[in-house]
């Protein structure tokens, strides 16, 4: 035994030494998902609703989180909340459900419990970073399959990478995140045919798109519907579900941490659905300022706009998108910079649909910064 105390540094080398021996050596080698500091900013950069709750509606959240068992884990089958989440949200009744905490943690659940190490999962790429990541997380290979230049699906493409890798998972973003384009039916119909596992349609954006896969489940036994209710004011609350025919379900459920919703989520969930209107309002606001949006960001000088059906612009400021994104940022106006992330992205940023007052300020800043 030694007596002394090391000092501080020697300890934190002994640790350091530890951690490089002992953590995975693709997980040291990656950057930590970052999250810009927001404070006293216009936040455009992460898809969030810009509208908060009504007073009335925060009060009877109060009063419903007053009530809970904080003491006690959560009941182990949530299943009024699933025949709610049902009604709200047009779920089959003969579908299965399985909650997440936010779909994030679903699109890990479906390749944990699909992928053996080398598997392949596949997806039209750029598009949500985190199918590659829980892919990679879960040593499975992941086959992003390019665009088309103008950032449309390239269907042919796609369908061969299904036919030569044989992938355990498909994910569709529909629409796709950050490009903002809607697959079109036929394609993803295509998909389903070719595909020799799940696919998995990821409807984050469905409440902006106003289409949606979810009554086909029982006519496609390999489709999963999956959404969340961050994209639609409650990204706060971290709350997703997927639905897809029960023998899918049942299995996704043996990886899923046994209370991965906790006991608030499961008394302000209803109170929420029961106030579906106002978030509704919301979703309809936030698509009625997106084509006035997009006229308004391709009349300034050099952009180009692709078309969105959701709650986003993409925008391309050819030669100088990473110097907007700073201009923007010293401007306190945060938006997404994909410059670098992608060929098919150079000097694009992405750019939510905010407040009127929001987007005002953003043209005004832009306006600036172009001229
Ligand atoms: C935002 C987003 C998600 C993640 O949603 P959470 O429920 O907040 O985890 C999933 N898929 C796509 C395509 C998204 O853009």
């Amino acid at each position: 035994m030694t007596g002394a105390p090391r000092p501080r540094g020697a300890q934190q080398d002994a640790a350091a030494d530890v951690v490089a021996r002992t953590v995975r050596a693709d997980v040291r080698a990656v950057g930590a998902y970052h999250v810009a500091d927001a404070a006293g900013c216009i936040k455009l950069d992460a898809m969030e609703s810009p509208y908060g709750l009504p007073p009335a509606l925060r009060e009877a959240i109060a009063r419903a989180v007053g009530g809970t068992a904080l003491n006690r884990y959560p009941d182990a089958d949530p299943g009024a909340l699933k025949d709610q989440v049902r009604d709200a949200f047009g779920v089959p009744a003969e579908a299965g459900l399985v909650f997440g905490n936010g779909s994030d943690e679903l699109i890990h659940l479906v390749v944990q419990a699909t992928c053996e190490p080398g598997d392949v999962v596949v997806s039209p790429w750029p598009s949500f970073v985190y199918f590659e990541m829980a892919a990679r997380q879960c040593h499975a290979r992941f086959v992003g399959v390019p665009l088309r230049e103008d950032l449309t699906l390239d269907l042919a493409a796609l369908v061969e990478a299904i036919r030569r890798e044989r992938p355990k998972v498909v994910f569709l973003a529909v629409p796709n995140n950050p490009t903002g384009g809607l697959w079109p039916d036929e394609a993803i119909a295509a998909v389903l045919a070719a595909a020799p596992g799940l696919v998995v349609v990821d409807e984050a954006y469905q409440p902006f798109a106003g289409r949606t896969w979810m009554p086909r489940l029982a006519a496609h036994p390999n489709l999963a519907v999956m959404r969340t209710v961050s994209k639609i004011g409650l990204a706060g609350l971290r709350f997703g579900y997927l639905a897809a025919h029960p023998a899918w379900t049942a299995e996704i459920d043996k990886v899923r941490p046994p209370y991965n919703i906790g006991v608030l989520t499961r008394a302000v969930l209803p109170v929420l659905l029961a106030h579906r209107h106002v978030l509704d309002g919301h979703a309809a606001q936030v698509c009625a300022d997106r084509e006035p949006l997009a006229r308004a960001l391709a009349g300034l000088p050099g952009t180009v706009v692709y078309p969105s059906a959701a709650n986003f612009l993409l925008v391309r400021f050819p030669g100088r998108g990473g110097a907007v994104h700073a201009a923007l940022k010293k401007r306190k106006i945060l938006v997404r910079n994909f410059d670098g992330s992608h060929p098919r992205l150079a000097d694009c940023l992405r750019i939510s649909v905010g407040a009127p007052h929001e987007n005002q300020a953003l043209l005004e800043a832009l306006t600036d910064i172009l001229n």
